[in-house]
């Protein structure tokens, strides 16, 4: 990304910019430099950081599907198609959608787990290939994957299972689909399943979680379900990681089982992992990343910036509780995923209208950020994403401190370090362009918006402090000048 060409176009519409500038706002501060600025000599233009000079030392996962993807059967090798462009833009990890099949057989999304060992190479549930495709072409994703050093990561369904042969169940005392074999959604053969390793058993009633699919939820305190799952050597754990070259891990409903199903996984196979614990309560994700000692998708987060900037465009909603406060290196941030780009329920994402404003937060704040496939897809919002991307990996590191926050402001900085200059990112809701005194740590020096929002250049005083600027129901996203 070359940053400096957006030097030149900025000061053409310098002046466009201070029209549009908000006059009546009463917490806006006359910038002193105004008449200084407007006829700027073409060898004083403040000059951007090289941002390929900087690196925030962490970069950005992409989750790769959305719900139903089409077209059927091709998806691994349209993701084959785009690696490389997302290791470019400054992806350094993929979430995979669940790779083995499920009931649903060529229409499965992986949520209906039948046989954790066919990756799209046996004929059962009327298809041979997954509705990604086939285990050829994931392999061939994987490899292409680690040859640009992106890291795969599978999603993988611990809690119930579906579509196996009917069985009488002697702990309910009838038939259940509880027989999985080579005969019965389980053409591999490897981990057959029966009634006895599913709920209620032999040991007990159900697991410490939830009963979901209760007929098929799974006893992970069965020593034969273990064995299968993560201690053999042929177990899904170590299959997936050693003969199909996953890295990490993307546990679906973790509130099925217990935290100890995760301790016992990751001792055996480790790596990047995270759970997804469906709960906008950030203290019930706090105790679990406590309890399992992997990551969470920091649901608080996402439902914070949904209620702060749809719900009930407030935004100081945005300094409430999330996982990122308390855990900053155990939240996976995001702003959409599989689920909340399907509901309904307008409470349950974030609108399109201010998706770029919670993917600058989330680009600008601690946390690990996911990228959704069909926001960076979207042509309306990929070259936007790529800067914040690149801003992201280059210059969002240091402290969080938030400068400013009301109903329609929210300012934050990134302090940075000895070597890294860090970030302000400002966001405002408000419908007339803001501007607004803060403390930077930066003295002396030009300031520019590296979002290309704005064409405002402030300087900062001895002290530090400056006159930022965001555009009406945007952001910018300042740091030093050259
Ligand atoms: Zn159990
Ligand atoms: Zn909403």
């Amino acid at each position: 990304m070359k940053l400096k060409k957006y030097i030149a176009p900025a000061f053409l519409s310098l002046a466009l910019s201070f029209a549009a500038c908000s006059k009546d706002d009463d917490e806006a501060v006359t910038d002193p430099d105004d008449t200084d600025s407007e006829l700027p000599e073409e060898n004083e233009e403040p000059k951007m950081l090289d941002l390929e000079e900087y690196s925030s030392g962490q970069k950005v996962m992409m989750q790769t599907f959305y719900w139903d993807v089409e077209p059927r059967h091709e998806w691994w090798t349209n993701l084959s198609d785009k690696v490389e462009g997302w290791a470019d833009a400054g992806i350094d990890r993929l979430w995979l959608p669940v790779a083995t099949k499920g009931q649903s057989g060529g229409y499965s999304m992986g949520y209906d787990p039948s046989d954790y060992f066919d990756f799209g190479e046996y004929d059962q549930h009327g298809t041979i290939p997954t509705r990604f495709g086939t285990r050829e072409e994931l392999e061939d994703l994987i490899a292409a994957s680690h040859d640009l050093g992106l890291e795969v990561i599978a999603d993988i369904v611990l809690n119930h299972n579906s579509g196996g042969g009917l069985e009488y169940n002697s702990y309910r005392d009838k038939e259940t689909y509880t027989n999985f074999d080579e005969e019965h959604g389980n053409a591999s053969g490897m981990f057959n399943r029966s009634y006895e390793h599913f709920h209620p058993n032999d040991t007990h009633e159900s697991d410490e979680g939830d009963l979901f699919f209760s007929e098929q939820d799974l006893c992970h305190h069965q020593q034969y379900v273990q064995d299968w799952f993560w201690k053999d050597e042929n177990s899904v754990a170590k299959y997936y990681k050693n003969e199909m070259g996953f890295d990490g891990w993307r546990f679906d409903y973790v509130k099925g089982f217990g935290e100890w199903v995760i301790r016992d996984w990751m001792d055996e196979v480790g790596g990047f992992a995270v759970g997804e614990n469906y709960d906008g309560n950030a203290n019930v994700l706090i105790d679990w990343v406590e309890e399992t000692g992997i990551r969470a998708f920091d649901f608080a987060a996402f439902y914070r910036m949904e209620e702060a900037f749809d719900r009930h465009k407030d935004l100081t909603i945005l300094e409430d509780e999330m996982l990122r406060q308390t855990y900053p290196e155990q939240a996976v941030t995001f702003t959409a995923n599989h689920d909340t780009e399907k509901d309904e329920n307008e409470d349950n994402r974030i609108a399109p209208e201010n998706k770029m404003k919670a993917y600058a937060y989330i680009l600008t704040h601690d946390g690990y950020p996911t990228i959704f496939y069909s926001d960076y897809e979207n042509e309306e919002f990929q070259q936007e994403i790529q800067q914040l991307i690149t801003i992201h990996n280059s210059l969002a590191t240091g402290e969080v401190d938030i400068l400013h926050v009301d109903n329609d402001e929210y300012i934050m900085k990134r302090n940075g370090n000895s070597e890294n200059p860090g970030l302000i990112l400002y966001i405002s809701t408000g419908n007339n362009t803001k501007r607004r005194n803060v403390q930077t740590n930066w003295n002396n020096v030009e300031l520019l918006d590296y979002s290309g929002n704005t064409t405002h250049i402030p300087t900062s005083d001895e002290n530090g402090t400056a006159n930022l600027e965001a555009p009406a129901n945007g952001y910018s996203i300042w740091s030093v000048s050259e």
